[in-house]
């Protein structure tokens, strides 16, 4: 293969698809990862005709060690020379006091956003430190510098990004891997229609009477990050709408 190679997680939707686009268009092949596996078949076609890109997909739930494990070893070892690794599968799952909120959304933030993450770490970077070579980028959030009111698990999981980032950033480096953090405001998705659950009313509060990040802008940001020549490394990168200035504060006409 001379295309690089890149793995996405979470490629089925929002950030993580327009990044498998723009990659596809910049010259990598690509390993794409999801539950929606329709959305990868389609994604799939997708990229193979308009971009001549060689996609390898991988239908599993993060959460879930052993189908997560398993699905990565099936990788042929052609696949496995990953120059990028985008760990980008995650969620916020609902929004509520500490005393009240849903403890099953706090498992499925915490499974996902954090054990998720781990899990394809764990088995990616060996492959990275044999060839003494490749670059992780971590999705951590605003949500992953300041906490806000009813959501406190979800911005733990993202400062705990920020604080796995950091410790593999410091132990890869020896291993001539590049490690990153982006940490994203509001970019309009399928995260809040997720978090509430497909209440399509509630998810577009969010994102009302100011303009906020599209998956294109983030997607733009990794090829950026990825492309810096090979001794920088962009070690975090904090990308806001220009009408958010904070988790809590925000231009809205
Ligand atoms: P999105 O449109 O909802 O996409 C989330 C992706 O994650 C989907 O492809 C989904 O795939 C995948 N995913 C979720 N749970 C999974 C699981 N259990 N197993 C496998 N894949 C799973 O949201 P997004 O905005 O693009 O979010 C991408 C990342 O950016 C997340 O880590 C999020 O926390 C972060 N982020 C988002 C924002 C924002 O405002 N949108 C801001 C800061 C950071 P399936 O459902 O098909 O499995």
């Amino acid at each position: 293969m001379n295309r690089k190679i890149a793995l996405i997680t979470g490629a089925t939707a929002g950030i993580g698809h327009e990044t498998a686009i723009l990659l596809a268009q910049n010259n990598y092949n690509l390993i794409l990862t999801g539950r929606r596996k329709e959305r990868l078949d389609s994604l799939k076609t997708k990229l193979e005709l308009d971009f001549g890109c060689q996609t390898l997909l991988l239908n599993f739930d993060i959460r879930i060690r052993k189908s997560t494990e398993n699905a990565l070893n099936s990788v042929p070892d052609e696949w496995k020379a990953i120059d990028v690794l985008i760990n980008n599968a995650g969620l916020a799952a609902g929004l509520g006091p500490v005393n009240s909120a849903d403890v099953d959304d706090w498992d499925t933030m915490i499974d996902t956003n954090v054990k998720g993450l781990l899990y394809v770490t764990r088995i990616v970077s060996p492959w990275m430190v044999e060839r003494q070579s490749g670059h992780i980028i971590n999705l951590s959030s605003i949500a992953g510098k300041e906490a806000y009111p009813n959501g406190s698990v979800y911005c733990g999981t993202k400062h705990a990004v920020a604080a796995i980032t950091k410790a593999m950033r410091i132990e890869l480096m020896p291993q001539g891997i590049k490690v990153s953090s982006i940490a994203p405001g509001a970019v309009d998705t399928e995260f809040s229609l997720v978090r509430f659950r497909g209440d399509r009313e509630k998810a577009d509060q969010v994102y009302k009477g100011f303009s906020p990040l599209v998956a294109k802008d983030i997607a733009e940001t990794i090829l950026f990050v990825i492309t810096r020549p090979a001794h920088v490394n962009i070690d975090d990168l904090l990308i806001m709408p220009t009408n958010q200035a904070s988790a809590r504060d925000f231009n809205r006409k």
